[in-house]
């Protein structure tokens, strides 16, 4: 079968600690250039499936395809660069937002130009004269959007976005969503959102996967899940008593 629809393909995943089976058998898939929302209770194993999918940690069983080949076959730093990441917490170092945003390059020992700098704060909406601002300076909404930018640097097909918005206001919150959105459309990539809030899965989603504990409880298109009739989704999502 041609799966040129497929991002990513994940057959029977496992992954466990010593203690605890944290992924237990996930088969599934995320469709190109869409943008798949990952909901589930706290716990249920959602950053550990990132980690699976970025290399950071590698599956105990079963397999997972990136664009039809194997995880297992990527060089480790061409994978993180084709399949980024972004987290709740916005990490800057000390210094200037250049800096910040430089921070891929400089880790290869290449330079960012001002122009690339420039190119990359308008993307995500940020004034080029924000450059030079220290980093401790910004806003919360400010400093996810530097690391946004930050990770789009090495152009992704894949971005990962980790609870991206739950430390931010409602204003910026909005104005994340559109940027996502934004960059889905302008350059394809294929998004995955694992977020707690269900309103912005709704609001943002194509897709949604639905993760608990381990497992992969529902998978389809957002709308789904009013009709869903696996018991433990309609309880996380719309609480006992929605009928
Ligand atoms: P979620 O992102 O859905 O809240 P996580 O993937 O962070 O869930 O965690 C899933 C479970 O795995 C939790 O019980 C967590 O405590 C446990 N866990 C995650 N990573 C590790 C680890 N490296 N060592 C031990 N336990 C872990
Ligand atoms: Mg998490």
């Amino acid at each position: 079968m041609m799966n040129s629809e497929i991002a990513i393909k994940l057959h029977q995943v496992f992954f466990e600690t010593e203690q605890l089976q944290i992924i237990k058998g996930i088969t599934g898939e995320f469709k190109k250039g869409k943008i798949t929302t990952i909901i589930g209770p706290s716990g249920s194993g959602k950053s550990t499936l990132f980690r699976l999918l970025n290399g950071l940690q590698s599956v105990a069983k079963g397999s997972i395809d990136i664009f039809d080949q194997s995880i297992n076959d990527y060089d480790p730093i061409a994978l993180r660069k084709q399949v980024g990441i972004v987290l709740q917490e916005a990490v800057m170092i000390k210094g200037n937002v250049k800096e910040n945003l430089a921070l891929p390059y400089s880790l290869e020992g290449k330079a960012l130009s001002d122009d690339e700098a420039e190119y990359m704060l308008e993307l995500v909406g940020l004034k080029k004269e924000i450059l030079t601002r220290d980093s401790g300076d910004l806003s919360g909404g400010q400093k996810q959007k530097v690391s946004i930018a930050r990770t789009l640097l090495n152009k992704p097909d894949i971005l990962l976005l980790d609870e991206i918005t739950s430390a931010l206001d409602r204003v910026s919150l909005h104005d994340i969503e559109q940027l996502i959105q934004h960059i889905n459309h302008q350059f394809e990539t294929t998004i995955i959102w694992i977020t707690h809030n269900i309103e912005q899965a709704y609001a943002i989603a194509d897709d949604v996967w639905v993760l608990i504990d381990g497992e992969l409880a529902a998978a389809g298109p957002i709308k789904l899940l009013e009709k869903t009739t696996n018991q433990a989704v309609r309880e996380f999502v719309w609480g006992d008593d929605h009928s």
